[in-house]
């Protein structure tokens, strides 16, 4: 059972036959020396593949480093930017005696905050993957190694080993694996050479062969783990249908290999994206042989009773076929877990997933506090927490320097008297006005008095799912009600993201209203601490993380009840914390 958060957040419980009983509370290490443990973890690796120590030397000191032996760690520090004869020749010397290990989890992912974030799945898969580093597991983690992954952020950058990927008839694909070090996690990178060039794309995704890309990805992955010369994982933690392959793979194409005891763990972050793929794709994936039960209804074809008589034409569903296979299935919070056994919620596969309920468990999704404080992070111009909140003020008054906007107080500004300059309602001298045209001085800042209009935020995904109409009617209204915004996003839908261009044109004119159209990670953070508010409508929401943000940024956070957003924010009229 692992828990940052009082038992609230993160906790799931996973059967591991062979192991149990060994699992106990962990020593805790700090940041730095599971940074270099991660480090000495990927140099082992390296130094193996290398054939520089013997496969069982490599495992010994492999689970040494797991256990942080504080003595191995340091030698490592002192010898790691040496030759790697000498520092095989360094780390073999400190072999010793072991306690039982605890778990080694292995997530698989298409995303990782900050290498390769799209949106909160990058997010979660690092928070998680750290706290069960902290925990005491032996955690990895498994991407693409995409074109565009921020790659000043990860560390000892080096190629790790070559896997020849089955897929398809003929030779298989040549693939690279890198190892580098993100956020003191060990990373393993996939990099297939094929003609394809399935992740040089210069983007996540939006081409149509998506399926493809992380089905291949998903095959190399396990490739890999197989072809590891050490135990194999005990358990292999996969998110949404991009990972999703893994399951059927693991389940029947792995199963007599080292694999065979791994267990399987499916997080659904968001059940909109299924992860539809021709039926031929079973071809390259191995699974051709074992079409005639895979394409069954209840397995992993797409829709209809018929089942998929003829793969070709069939159309088979990546994420159901996780559900069925995987050994325990999470959503990112128990409202969200109740809501898809519903026709709303389910999208389709309510069916397969109250078949597989027993597997089932709603676990709220948690914040990584490391990296979202406002009395650290690097983005913020001023600091401040929960306990010496003053400096929030500052923050407000950059964020509208930084976006041209009226700095006009907080919300706890006192009374005119204090703030001489503010008679004209937005405290720097500049009339401001909404998007209509009207004034919104004094005399329209509705609710609010002259001092400390407040600065409401969207930062999000522009998509159906995030609620368009509601945030644009909610823009509207906060503005004519005096209330300033600023929104941050992106519009995946070309068409969509052209209206809130123009959207954008037309409401800048005024000076209440800002949209920045672009993913702009340090803004982000900026404009979590520097507004008054967060409106997040969504339409539905798995769990939603910039709400949580905004509680650890002491922003109010304004949401619809639904998913996640209903688990997180408590209204204060109905007995939330003030
Ligand atoms: P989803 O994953 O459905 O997009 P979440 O609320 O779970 O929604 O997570 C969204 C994450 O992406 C948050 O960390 C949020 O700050 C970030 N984000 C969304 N849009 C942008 C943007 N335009 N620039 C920077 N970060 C963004």
């Amino acid at each position: 059972r692992w828990d940052n958060n009082g038992g609230a957040n993160w906790s799931v419980a996973v059967e591991v036959a062979a192991r149990e009983g060994l699992v106990e509370a962990p020593s805790p290490a700090g940041a730095a020396t599971r940074a270099l443990t991660s480090s000495l973890l990927l140099r082992l690796e390296a130094l193996v593949s290398r054939r520089l120590l013997p496969p069982e030397q490599g495992a010994l000191l492999r689970m040494m480093a797991w256990q942080h032996d504080m003595g191995l760690i340091n030698t490592f520090q002192s010898v790691r930017h040496l030759e790697d004869t000498e520092v095989a020749g360094a780390l073999a010397g400190r072999c010793s005696w072991l306690r039982p290990p605890q778990l080694n989890v292995v997530h698989i992912a298409s995303e990782m905050a900050p290498i390769a974030k799209v949106g909160g799945l990058a997010d979660v898969v690092t928070s998680l993957a750290k706290a069960h580093q902290a925990s005491g597991l032996l955690t990895e983690v498994i991407l693409p190694k995409y074109d565009c992954i921020n790659y000043a952020d990860v560390h000892e950058l080096r190629p790790m080993c070559e896997v020849e990927v089955p897929w398809g008839p003929g030779a298989g694909v040549r693939t690279a694996v890198w190892s580098g070090c993100v956020e003191g996690l060990p990373v393993y990178l996939i990099e297939p050479h094929c003609k394809e060039r399935y992740f040089w794309r210069g983007k996540f995704y939006g081409d149509g062969d998506d399926g493809a890309r992380f089905a291949f990805f998903c095959r190399a992955a396990l490739e890999f783990l197989a072809r590891r010369q050490h135990e194999a994982p005990d358990v292999v933690h996969c998110h949404d249908w991009q990972a999703a392959a893994v399951a059927p793979l693991l389940k029947e194409t792995y199963r007599a290999s080292v694999l065979c005891r791994t267990r399987l763990v499916l997080t659904i972050h968001n059940l909109a994206f299924q992860g539809l793929v021709s039926g031929s794709l079973l071809h390259p994936m191995g699974l051709a042989a074992r079409a005639g039960q895979l394409l069954q209804p209840e397995v992993m074809h797409h829709a209809g009773p018929q089942g998929g008589a003829n793969m070709h034409q069939a159309t088979v569903n990546l994420l159901k076929g996780a559900i069925v296979y995987c050994d325990q299935l999470t959503t990112v919070s128990p409202t969200y877990s109740r809501e898809v056994l519903g026709p709303a919620g389910g999208m389709g596969l309510q069916g397969v997933l109250a078949r597989h309920q027993g597997k089932l468990t709603g676990v709220l999704n948690g914040l990584d506090y490391e990296t979202w404080n406002p009395s650290t992070d690097p983005s913020l111009p001023a600091h401040y927490s929960a306990e010496a909140p003053a400096a929030k003020r500052a923050c407000k008054a950059a964020l509208c320097a930084e976006l041209g906007l009226p700095f006009t107080g907080d919300l706890e500004a006192a009374p005119a008297a204090s703030h001489p300059h503010a008679s004209n309602g937005n405290g720097n001298g500049n009339g401001s006005h909404d998007h209509n045209g009207s004034s919104s001085g004094p005399s329209s800042s509705g609710v609010w008095g002259p001092n400390g209009r407040p600065l409401i935020a969207i930062v999000s995904r522009l998509t159906e799912q995030k609620g368009l109409q509601l945030m644009s009617a909610g823009m509207r209204a906060a503005v004519a009600e005096g209330a300033q915004v600023v929104v941050l996003g992106t519009a995946p839908d070309p068409k969509v993201q052209r209206e809130w261009e123009a959207l954008s044109r037309e409401v800048t004119r005024g000076s209440d209203v800002r949209i920045v159209l672009r993913h702009d990670e340090a803004l982000s953070h900026r404009i979590f601490a520097g507004s008054d508010m967060l409106l997040v409508p969504s339409i539905f929401e798995p769990c939603g993380l910039t709400q949580l943000i905004a509680l650890r940024y002491g922003t109010i956070p304004v949401v619809r009840e639904t998913g996640g957003l209903a688990d997180t924010v408590a209204d204060v009229a109905h007995g939330g914390a003030g």
